[in-house]
């Protein structure tokens, strides 16, 4: 096991200051075009394929960093670059991490090199969860997945929504019920290949923030996808449900949901990683103009009210970095959340980097209510992280159930 650190490694540094480079010089320049256009920056990507950044060798890399301090360092430095264009450079890793969570060996070779293409003709991947009428509430999703046994195929019908990359990836992970009578437990993943009809893209939304990703409806009419795209296989899928309905009739089921939790409570520093990123970028911001902008003779910095400001963001920033590296070092070296570790980095740095981007636009004063300035995109980008991958509210449940054992609603 590694022990905790809150120093970069040499070799960590030098990864730092490539995605810095990265950022600074290539995300950075575009990110205001890319968020007035709205649209996937394709070839912001395939610069970053070029470099090796858009990849799954890079992220394998990072993830397996035994000090745990490799994703959250890669998150804060591109997402400080900007978030909707990071999060077009990183959206494809949530559909491959389905894949490498739940899928075979065989799955995981054939389908994570299409999901990124490569660097002449770069392609992007999906993960489809959420439902209009399950979002935080998981258990009522509805997209339906049956088994055609005489074919070996799974017919798969519903309606998925706020799919990053949805309609637009060469492969969809998506999520189905398969067994209506086990709630969350009766779920599973099934890949579409490229090019499988009756997918289809519903509505593109129109965002406050992140407008440089694509967030998509995906509409399931009847697409059949072979025995083999189910992950980890029917075999496996049998064999667990049989355990969930036993427990089921038992009453019990712990073992099962704690596992899932175990799964979110590693991936949400990564989250919290982003928005640290987000809210770094307009403190720098903010403090630069404080530092020249001049009323009454001398710079407003002078002033305590804004000094102040400053310096509480720079503490929250700091106190969320180091709650983020926690649970991402525990995730990494296996330690139990004991207290929702994971869910409370991602709950105070999403919730710091809303308001700290809020105080960076009042600090940069008519300038930071303009898109002459970063602030003011930065603010709107900011606003997702408290509600994707779990909710602040949803955050707060887990950490109050984690730390009771109550079951609070
Ligand atoms: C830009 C964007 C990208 C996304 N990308 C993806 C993706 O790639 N794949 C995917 O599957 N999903 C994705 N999502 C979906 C995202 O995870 C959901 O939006 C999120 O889980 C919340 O669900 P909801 O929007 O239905 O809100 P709801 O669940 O309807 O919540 C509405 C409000 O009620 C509160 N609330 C709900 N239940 C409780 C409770 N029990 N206690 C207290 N408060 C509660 C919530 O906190 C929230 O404030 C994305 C969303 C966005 C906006």
């Amino acid at each position: 096991m590694a022990e905790f650190t809150m120093e970069l490694n040499d070799e960590q540094k030098e990864v730092r200051d490539w995605l810095h480079g990265f950022a600074a010089d290539v995300i950075r320049p575009a990110a205001a075009e890319w968020d007035e256009r709205e649209e996937t920056p394709w070839p912001v990507i395939q610069e970053a394929a070029k470099v090796g950044i858009y990849s799954l060798d890079f992220y394998a890399q990072q993830y397996f960093d035994p000090t745990g301090l490799g994703i959250p360092m890669a998150m804060e430095e591109l997402f400080w670059g900007d978030a909707g264009i990071a999060l077009s450079i990183v959206g494809t890793g949530l559909a491959a991490v389905g894949v490498l969570a739940n899928g075979t060996e065989e799955q995981i070779g054939t389908w994570i090199p299409q999901m990124y293409g490569d660097p002449a003709d770069v392609k992007v991947a999906a993960f489809c969860s959420s439902e209009p009428d399950a979002g935080s509430d998981v258990a009522a999703m509805r997209t339906r997945a049956v088994y055609d046994e005489a074919k070996d195929e799974w017919v798969i019908n519903g309606t998925k929504t706020w799919a990053t990359n949805g309609g637009i990836a060469n492969v969809h992970v998506v999520v189905a019920v398969v067994d209506p009578d086990l709630g969350s437990k009766g779920h599973a993943s099934f890949i579409v290949p490229p090019g499988t009809p009756g997918l289809a893209q519903g509505q593109k939304f129109k965002k406050h923030g992140i407008r440089a990703s694509h967030t998509a409806e995906v509409i399931l009419d009847n697409v059949r996808v072979p025995g083999s795209c189910l992950l980890g296989g029917k075999q496996k899928l049998d064999e667990r449900l049989a355990r969930a309905r036993e427990r089921a009739r038992a009453g019990g089921g712990e073992r099962v949901k704690n596992a899932a939790m175990a799964t979110f409570e590693a991936s949400r520093p990564a989250v919290g990683a982003m928005a640290v990123g987000t809210a770094r970028a307009a403190y720098e911001v903010a403090l630069d103009y404080a530092k020249t902008r001049e009323q009454f003779g001398r710079p407003i910095i002078d002033n305590q009210g804004v000094a102040f400001q400053l310096a509480d963001m720079r503490t929250q920033i700091d106190a969320a970095r180091l709650l983020v590296w926690r649970a991402s070092w525990m995730a990494v070296n296996g330690r139990p959340f004991t207290a929702a570790e994971g869910s409370m980095s991602k709950l105070y740095a999403s919730e710091t980097a809303k308001t700290v981007t809020a105080q960076a636009v009042q600090i940069l004063g008519g300038n930071g209510y303009t898109r002459e300035y970063p602030v003011e995109r930065m603010h709107r980008d900011s606003a997702i992280y408290t509600i994707f991958e779990g909710t602040s509210e949803i955050q707060r449940l887990v950490i109050a159930r984690t730390l009771s054992g109550m079951p609070i609603r």
